[in-house]
């Protein structure tokens, strides 16, 4: 199987909105020199209402057919959230998946992906859940062999600042010293901010194996998680980041 856990810039919008707006974004953040692409087709939403209107739930199966299609044509590999046994039959091409924070104690699905599917699984902490869970769950899916582990912010009992979960990168540390998995961090989920999220990416790029980033050309106007989600202009400057930690591997953690 190919290791797919190491030096990773995974970026994109929350939510897939359109065939325009998936390759425009995806074609931009290859130019800076992602490694794959991600966004969510199937969007599960805290409130099926917000501001009296419907949540946004995502493009599903339409979505998947439009990532298929970049991954051919801006010739990046695409990364999407599964939430049940059979969205992730249609993603089989897709060199990995997501299961999302709000699904790591899923244990039906993490069992049926682990019979049913090949490819490996990027699981996503769950906001109130401790390291051992963690790791439960990624036995529950196969191991380190099958699993990248994504660290995406926890509760805290600090809702007073902007944040809406808190980074655990005693986590990250904790997961690279004492595990045998490979772990990249989310500081778009991680902060819930996009003002912080270049001071953030220069404390994980030394630590983790990768980072997953929401990026937007109009953030304002993403339908999911526009607060933390960063521009195009941004982006680059992370990107940049990432080249710079890469080409110095000052910490010697890329292969
Ligand atoms: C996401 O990646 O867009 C997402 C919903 O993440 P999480 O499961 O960490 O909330
Ligand atoms: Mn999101």
């Amino acid at each position: 199987m190919q290791d797919l856990g190491k030096n990773m810039l995974i970026a994109g919008p929350c939510a897939l909105e359109s065939r325009e707006q998936a390759v425009k974004i995806a074609r931009f953040v290859k130019s800076c020199g992602a490694t794959h692409f991600r966004a969510g087709c199937w969007k599960g939403q805290n409130y099926p209402i917000v501001d009296g209107k419907p949540a946004y739930m995502g493009m599903g199966y339409e979505g998947v057919n439009i990532l298929s299609d970049i991954q051919a044509i801006v010739s990046i590999p695409c990364v999407t959230e599964v939430q049940n046994s059979m969205q992730y039959d249609f993603v089989r091409d897709f060199p990995f998946i997501q299961v999302g924070a709000r699904h790591m104690q899923d244990f039906p699905l993490l069992q049926s992906i682990r019979s049913n599917y090949n490819g490996q699984v990027i699981l996503k902490r769950g906001f109130g859940n401790t390291i051992d869970e963690w790791i439960g769950a990624a036995e529950h899916l196969g191991g380190p062999e099958k699993v990248i582990l994504c660290e995406r912010g926890i509760c805290s009992f600090d809702r007073t600042s902007t944040t809406r979960w808190r980074l655990d990168m005693v986590g990250v540390a904790y997961i690279k010293e004492c595990t045998p998995y490979r772990i990249i961090v989310d500081p778009s989920h991680g902060s819930g901010d996009r003002r912080l999220i270049h001071l953030l990416t220069k404390c994980i790029l030394p630590i983790a194996d990768g980072l997953v980033v929401e990026v937007h050309y109009n953030p304002d106007k993403s339908p999911t998680d526009a607060r933390q989600t960063i521009n195009f202009k941004e982006f680059e400057k992370i990107a940049d980041e990432y080249r710079r930690a890469k080409v110095s591997n000052e910490y010697e953690r890329f292969d």
